[in-house]
């Protein structure tokens, strides 16, 4: 089954307004006609206004919040809604990055909620999972990500999948200049895949895309993008730099 590749650069705390339009703007005069890749840019809240403006009309890249709370509204200081969103717009959500995991205490049961108010709304959720190294190196890779999966995903229906996209990140690859293996990430991603086949059946399974993150670079994107199972990258560190980010789309594209 064809799934169409989707990069996606997730800013973190970085990039203010005004670097969020120095970067947008070289950038998306090389990407303005549509690509054989979605390309998805994930500014801070604060910048997406800016992003959105910046890149209006532009056929080739989409827009995705880093995060949204489950809640419509009220006493809920510090967060963000799917109305707010609504009115960027944003067409994805990053859901259950490992930094809201492990910074924040986000559990499976929270992101449950959240994956569904953003399908609710109309949003595209990219779901991370990913084990640490201390559960890998322990046996406990499958129980993690099956444990992950199964919770994240609870009560959403096969129809609904279609709007979802998974992003494996084992967290001992965010940030530290640690890649998997091209076959680490294509053995792990290939799981990921049947776990979903148990959850939802073959269709659904072979029609998600499923993103591989953890300090992919141009350098190890071609590899990467190789694997049968890995259908784009999420992307930290390199997506900051409009001509990395750039070279990991082509190396997409490309793959
Ligand atoms: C991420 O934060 O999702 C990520 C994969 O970061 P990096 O590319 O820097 O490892």
């Amino acid at each position: 089954m064809s799934r169409k590749p989707i990069i996606a650069a997730n800013w973190k705390m970085n990039m203010t307004p005004s670097e969020t339009s120095a970067f947008l703007e070289p950038f998306l005069s090389t990407f303005s006609e549509p690509t054989s890749v979605d390309i998805v840019i994930a500014p801070p809240f604060i910048s997406l206004p800016k992003a959105a403006e910046t890149v209006t009309d532009n056929p080739a890249v989409a827009l995705s919040a880093q995060n949204m709370s489950h809640e419509a509204s009220g006493a809920f200081t510090g967060e963000v809604s799917a109305a707010m969103l609504k009115e960027v717009p944003v067409e994805y959500v990053i859901l259950g990055h490992s930094e809201r995991r492990s910074l924040y205490g986000e559990d499976d049961a929270v992101i449950n909620k959240k994956v569904k108010a953003t399908l609710e709304a109309g949003f595209k959720p990219i779901l991370c999972i990913g084990e640490s190294l201390e559960e890998r190196d322990g046996g406990q890779l499958e129980a993690v990500l099956t444990t992950q999966l199964e919770g994240s995903l609870a009560d959403i229906t096969a129809e609904q999948m279609a709007d979802v996209v998974i992003a494996y990140e084992p967290v001992w690859a965010i940030g530290t200049g640690r890649t998997a293996t091209p076959e680490q990430a294509q053995e792990t991603q290939a799981f990921v895949r049947s776990v979903l086949t148990k959850l939802f059946g073959d269709d659904v399974a072979g029609a998600t895309r499923i993103q591989y993150g953890g300090s992919v670079k141009p350098g190890n994107a071609g590899e990467l993008i190789g694997q049968p199972d890995i259908d784009g990258f999420l992307v930290g560190g390199a997506s900051l730099d409009p001509s990395s980010f750039a070279d990991i789309v082509k190396a997409g594209a490309a793959g």
